[in-house]
């Protein structure tokens, strides 16, 4: 005769109220019976509804860990006893051993699992909390987009801002913060401190009133400003130089390269922290490639940025040009060649401002100088490499990681190359440039120092995380000890 079983109810493997049973057979085997099962009826719920809820008010009273401990006793006896459990699944339910022995396994995982959550045994939530005054120190490159990727997120968190813009570029912060206090910002909220960077910036970043400090600068600047963050213990972002290249593969739609490389190396005159300075170029497509930006590169025009006909600007100052000027020098005695531009503009209405040509310097090899130093004006230094490989090798083999860009057409080339270039921010058939407000922005190695400006991230850097636990069980819950003793 197959077994009856019961129903457990108040405690106790009972009977149904209703006396009635069904059978439950192996759907391998009919004739199999495992066994026969309640045929219960609304009064045994009933009674299994008004014993549960003695059952919530003890259980839920128990605190989390020790709910959590039964859990795991579960999870044990389940290992204990895998095998059999899943030959009566088996037995009851059809599918296979190894899969009956899978189902087990879970409630297995299940159980741990819910174990480990029961060490959340507080009620207990976190919140941002702002930091203070937020030092904010800027270059000249962004004089309004970088400054806002920093006051924004630091005001929205709560902190108040002290902003020192770079000397070249001080009316645009002025303007900046007009409108800030025209937009009803408390006028306290925002200071703006003009000068030097080593008299400001550094008074600001040794100053102990101001925990925080965003940076954005040359990397000898930010290395400066690391140390003293350091030894103050302060929190410290940094976004610091570059030598960003693209790489174009011979399967690469070369006009698409070509309007990109353009854009990417003599944007801003090559003074962006994202700007292309090299270009890593497959050695079949390479004479084309030059020889069609050379081309174009002679035929943009230098001139003042109001005048809408200008292709390229000025570099910022004179030290800029003659840093580029020294670099060019320096390219050339390594053996570069220097395919078009290489000196000031003769245009008449330029001798003013400092101007200088956009620059291909062709023949670089990894590792000169001219291609691995930021120049930061409109330089662009052309490798050429015989495989992706070889490409990935000379972009990773730079100090800096901030940019990097690849054509190519291959898909499964593109998804490898995302994944091996060592910079913080990699386009694929688009330039080395740019940034979006959603989006994490900054780079590895000396770039930077692992924090990111834009997107969630940012929101990070300017807040501090609090947990508070609230304990209402009115005993102590003695935390850090074994509950065992
Ligand atoms: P910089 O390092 O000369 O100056 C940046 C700022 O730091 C300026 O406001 C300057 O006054 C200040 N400063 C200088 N010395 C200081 C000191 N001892 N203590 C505190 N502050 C000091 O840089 P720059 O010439 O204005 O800008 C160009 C550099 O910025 C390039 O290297 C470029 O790659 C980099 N940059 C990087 C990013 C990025 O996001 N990674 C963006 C833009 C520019």
């Amino acid at each position: 005769m197959p077994e009856n079983f019961k129903n457990f109810i108040a405690g106790e493997w009972v009977a149904p109220r209703t006396g009635a049973y069904f059978e439950n057979r192996n759907p391998a085997d009919s004739d199999d019976v495992i066994g026969c099962f309640p045929r219960s009826g609304p009064d045994d719920v009933t009674r299994a509804v008004a014993s549960a809820q003695r059952g919530f008010a003890q259980w839920s009273r128990t605190p989390a860990p020790i709910r959590g401990e039964v859990l795991h006793r579960v999870g044990d006896l389940l290992v204990q006893r895998k095998e059999d459990i899943a030959r009566a699944m088996t037995r009851e339910m059809g599918k296979v051993l190894a899969e009956t022995r899978g189902d087990v396994q879970e409630g297995i995982d299940t159980a741990h699992y819910a174990h480990t959550e029961g060490r959340r045994n507080k009620w207990a939530m976190s919140f941002r909390r702002p930091i203070g005054v937020a030092g904010l120190i800027t270059p000249f490159n962004f004089p309004l987009a970088i400054p806002t990727w920093k006051m924004f997120p630091a005001l929205l968190c709560g902190n108040a801002v002290l902003f020192k813009p770079a000397e070249d570029v001080p009316h645009t912060a002025h303007l900046l913060v007009e409108i800030l206090l025209e937009a009803g910002l408390p006028p306290e909220v925002v200071q703006l401190v003009h000068g030097e960077g080593s008299v400001v910036g550094k008074a600001m970043v040794e100053h102990p009133e101001v925990p925080v400090v965003s940076f954005t600068g040359s990397t000898e600047t930010g290395s400066i400003i690391g140390a003293t963050c350091g030894r103050m213990h302060k929190r410290l972002s940094l976004e610091m130089g570059g030598k960003n290249a693209m790489i174009v593969m011979d399967d690469a739609d070369l006009d698409l390269a070509l309007d990109g490389v353009l854009w990417g190396a003599f944007g801003t005159t090559g003074q962006r922290c994202t700007a292309t300075s090299r270009l890593i170029v497959h050695e079949r497509v390479h004479d084309r490639l030059v020889t069609l930006l050379c081309d174009r590169a002679e035929r943009m025009r230098l001139g003042p940025g109001l005048d809408a006909k200008t292709d390229v600007g000025p570099l910022i100052n004179e030290d800029a040009r003659k840093k580029v000027e020294y670099y060019v020098g320096v390219g050339r005695d390594e053996g570069a060649q220097v395919l078009t531009g290489g000196g000031r503009p003769a245009a008449k209405g330029l001798e003013r401002g400092w101007f200088y040509q956009p620059t291909v310097l062709a023949g670089v090899r990894a590792g000169m100088r001219v291609e691995q130093e930021e120049i930061f004006g409109p330089v662009l230094s052309v490798i050429k490499v015989g495989s992706l490989d070889e490409a990935v090798r000379v972009n990773n083999d730079v100090k800096y990681g901030l940019s990097s860009s690849l054509y190519t057409r291959d898909v499964n080339a593109a998804f490898r190359a995302m994944g091996e270039l060592d910079t913080g921010i990699t386009y694929v058939n688009a330039p080395t440039i740019g940034a979006e407000a959603h989006l994490p922005f900054g780079g590895v190695k000396q770039t930077g120092n692992g924090h990111r400006e834009g997107g969630w991230e940012v929101y990070d850097f300017y807040s501090e995380t609090k947990v508070v636990y609230v304990d209402f069980s009115g005993k102590l819950q003695r935390a850090q000890i074994d509950t065992e003793t």
